[in-house]
């Protein structure tokens, strides 16, 4: 028996919400919103209507819709996502302002993403900066390969390198270290709830057992000073609760201009500070 696109719509709005039922409904018919206000009903072909019926299943089962659409925004840009990444949140925007406005006044500034994941740091960087030399790494080939998709996707002039954190660079040094690492604490409730069971452990959480969150962040303070140059700038995301400690390891690091800066809902997320390159 088949049924029309817009009953359809209908009976999986009341269980998941008219937006994502209709976003689903795109996705499922290969259709746009347009295309589908015009042509409602359109019977839906078997094939279609078992990927409705499966995809509405996910998401009532708590699946995040940007990974059954396989695609989420991020500072007015449509990225690819997949389970190998995190799903991008609108709080890192803030790590792309701070970063920008770190090399503001440098021409041809040589930049790294260090766990680049969907690559919506780095690629928004060298969109934003094209004269910039950008390069992102990641410890997961599969993240890297929808970062590298991404980049492609949007035109963005990236070198991505495998790796584990500085560990590809050699001894490199930037102008800009930039870095969403892994910082939920491994016994935090929240790992439990909003979807975040189905990202990879490995983007959300250090895993160290009755820790802080921090150790990435720690990892990341102590050897980006290596890899940048006298007056280079090292920015890195944390959590709600971890601005204090953050700049406490930027102060005992060495670094000058230490600060923090809130995302748009207020909270302290990203700190850094400024390498004038007096030592190590
Ligand atoms: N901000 C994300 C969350 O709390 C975590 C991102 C991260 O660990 N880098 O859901």
């Amino acid at each position: 028996m088949s049924v029309m696109r817009a009953q359809a719509l209908a009976e999986a709005a009341q269980r998941i919400g008219r937006r994502e039922a209709r976003e689903l409904m795109q996705h499922a018919c290969r259709c746009t919103h347009a295309e589908l206000i015009a042509h409602g009903d359109a019977l839906l072909a078997p094939e279609e209507a078992a990927a409705y019926a499966e995809l509405v299943a996910c998401r009532v089962g708590g699946a995040p819709l940007a990974y059954l659409l396989g695609s989420a925004w991020f500072a007015g840009r449509e990225f690819a996502v997949t389970p190998a990444v995190l799903i991008p949140r609108p709080d890192t925007e803030v790590l792309v302002e701070q970063g920008l406005a770190a090399v503001a006044g440098k021409a041809a500034p040589r930049i790294v993403d260090l766990g680049t994941g969907s690559g919506i740091v780095a690629v928004t960087l060298a969109l934003a900066r094209p004269d910039a030399v950008v390069s992102a790494v990641d410890v997961s080939p599969a993240a890297l390969a929808v970062a590298q998709a991404n980049a492609a996707r949007h035109g963005a002039a990236v070198r991505f390198l495998l790796g584990d954190w500085f560990a590809p660079l050699g001894g490199e040094r930037f102008d800009l270290i930039v870095s969403n690492p892994p910082y939920v604490a491994a016994g935090d409730p929240h790992l439990a709830r909003d979807g975040l069971p189905f990202e990879p452990d490995l983007a959300l959480t250090d895993g160290v057992p009755g820790g802080d969150g921090m150790s990435c962040v720690a990892h990341l303070v102590a050897y980006a000073a290596r890899h940048l140059v006298a007056g280079g700038a090292v920015r890195i995301e944390h959590g709600y609760d971890q601005a204090v400690k953050t700049r406490a390891l930027l102060h005992a690091a060495g670094y000058a201009q230490v600060a923090s800066w809130r995302d748009a809902a207020g909270i302290e997320r990203v700190s850094g500070g400024l390498w004038l390159g007096t030592s190590a």
